[in-house]
């Protein structure tokens, strides 16, 4: 609908002879899903939701020829509502702290010169000329940057461990095998901002001393594919990727690989296996990719929301970055949030930030002013935090406490209709079909697991079934190979600690 749109207005500024005043820029996700498709007017920054092809005329017609910021109702809005908010007063936005999505909605991701403009390839340029590959290391380990794809591990040791080792090649690797159920975090940089990815690889690459990145992305997100392609061609002709970057005779080059939808290939070893041509299956660690990787070279693999902190770190430095987020857990994070939430959409706020505040303040709060109940972070390798807990700040290790984990960042909340038996089901047959199946705990543990769980929610549970899934879930968390079957029974865990009664609700009283 928003290509249509766009059409819609380029046609109606030719008509009113306004083509060569007003640009109309492409951008990628704003963030705000729950209100697309969105029209922002700068310089007043107008900003309009849910616009249909058919608002385009009055737009154009009141807004950009008479100066008018359109007062009336749009498709969708409440009567009375004035649907021309600015982007700053609105508390979506304005609650944020965008540092990975700095560029998301903003710039148009096919054009390199709109990145350019907005301090794109700077940090690249000032690590290149004024910066040792120690400098940066030592930038990234003082910023506190941890991965965000996951695990949560420090950014600047991973890349000191590969920075140490010797070798003729090294590799830099981009996860971008976003798979979780309700996660589009790394979708929407790809999309929005693919320059912010390329840059910090070709920064990484120097920090290691590597001269090759691959970015493996799902084959499922076309658009950022394409985005990716165009942007890594487009810093090739202007002469930031290739054998002589800048000039300053730094070598780095980039190509993309597609999965073919597999999760487990979003696991670090299972991807680089994939690269390297074969069955994505995880490799037991140690060896660890930084010193072992893809052809059994030194490589480092971050992901897509990782990659796109780093050159803001470079430019404004480790202290101003280090200086936003909670003592362990530095700078912000990105959330997609889903479920039962007015504001579906991506948000990016402090670590530290409460649940409270994401769900209420940002989110918009629950549809239909239904109770919160609780909410699942990380997706099917993490656990629910129910509403006794809504004022945790949320960082990496407060939700490992909760029995949760931060996972990717797919955040998605339940109402007091959600049964938790059926949603710790839902993520656990996501991970039964997912699993690869190379070792037996996983691959025939979470079978049974679900097993147990079919018969409990058909009203068919037994008495000491709760316990045996007790006794499995522990026992698949301590012996599977990877982290898809290690974490596999955080759903189940974690609801059995908070909602426990609605597991006997089921064997007892059969409901
Ligand atoms: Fe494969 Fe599961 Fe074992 Fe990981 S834990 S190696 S996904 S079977």
């Amino acid at each position: 609908n928003s290509l249509k749109i766009m059409d819609e207005m380029e046609a109606l500024l030719a008509s009113n002879g306004l083509e060569s005043e007003v640009k109309i820029v492409k951008t990628g996700c704003f963030g705000l899903c729950a209100e697309g498709p969105i029209v922002v007017v700068y310089p007043e920054g107008a900003m309009y939701t849910r616009v249909e092809v058919s608002d385009a005329k009055e737009i154009v017609e009141e807004h950009l020829l008479k100066g008018r910021i359109v007062k009336r109702l749009l498709a969708g809005e409440k009567e009375s509502e004035d649907i021309s908010k600015s982007l700053e007063g609105v508390d979506f936005f304005n609650r944020q702290m965008r540092i990975a999505l700095r560029n998301c909605g903003r710039i148009n991701p096919e054009d390199i010169n709109e990145y350019i403009a907005f301090d794109g390839y700077k940090a690249l340029e000032k690590v290149l000329t004024e910066m040792t590959p120690e400098a940066v290391i030592d930038t990234m380990k003082k910023s506190g940057l941890r991965g965000r794809g996951g695990g949560g591990f420090p950014t600047g040791m991973k890349w000191d461990f590969a920075a140490k080792q010797t070798a003729e090649q090294k590799y830099v690797c981009c996860n971008a095998d976003e798979g979780d159920p309700g996660a589009f975090m790394d979708r929407s940089v790809l999309e929005g901002d693919p320059h912010s990815v390329i840059e910090a690889m070709s920064i990484a690459g120097f920090a290691i001393g590597a001269t090759q990145g691959y970015i493996y992305v799902r084959a499922e997100y076309p658009i950022a594919v394409k985005r990716l392609q165009m942007a890594i061609d487009q810093a090739v002709e202007y002469g930031i990727l290739g054998d002589n970057v800048l000039g300053t005779g730094h070598k780095f080059n980039l190509e993309i690989r597609l999965g073919a939808g597999a999760f487990v290939c979003g696991e670090e070893t299972a991807l680089m296996t994939s690269i390297e041509g074969h069955r994505g299956e995880p490799r037991p660690r140690p060896p660890f990719p930084a010193v072992k990787g893809l052809w059994g070279k030194p490589t480092i693999l971050n992901n897509v929301e990782t990659y796109a902190n780093v050159p803001v770190i470079i430019l404004k430095g480790a202290d101003w970055f280090s200086g936003i987020g909670t003592e362990k857990s530095k700078g912000t994070k990105v959330f997609a949030l889903g479920g039962k939430i007015n504001n579906t959409g991506l948000v990016e706020v402090p670590m530290g930030t409460t649940l409270r505040e994401v769900v209420y303040d940002i989110g918009g709060g629950i549809p239909k002013g239904k109770k919160f109940k609780a909410a699942q972070t990380g997706g099917p390798s993490g656990g629910c935090i129910p509403t006794e807990h809504l004022d945790t700040p949320i960082d990496y290790d407060s939700l490992i406490a909760l029995g949760s984990m931060m996972g990717s960042g797919g955040l998605i909340v339940m109402d007091e209709d959600n049964c938790m038996v059926d949603i710790a089901k839902f993520f656990l047959e996501f991970t039964v079909d997912e699993s690869c199946g190379k070792c037996p705990p996983c691959r025939i543990g979470t079978k049974r697991m679900l097993e147990i769980l079919e018969r409990i929610t058909e009203g068919k549970g037994e008495a000491g079934d709760i316990e045996k899934l007790e006794l499995l879930a522990k026992n698949i968390k301590a012996s599977a190979l990877c982290g898809l079957g290690q974490t596999a029974p955080n759903p189940i865990l974690s609801t059995l600690k908070y909602f426990r009664d609605e597991y006997e609700a089921h064997v007892f009283d059969k409901k």
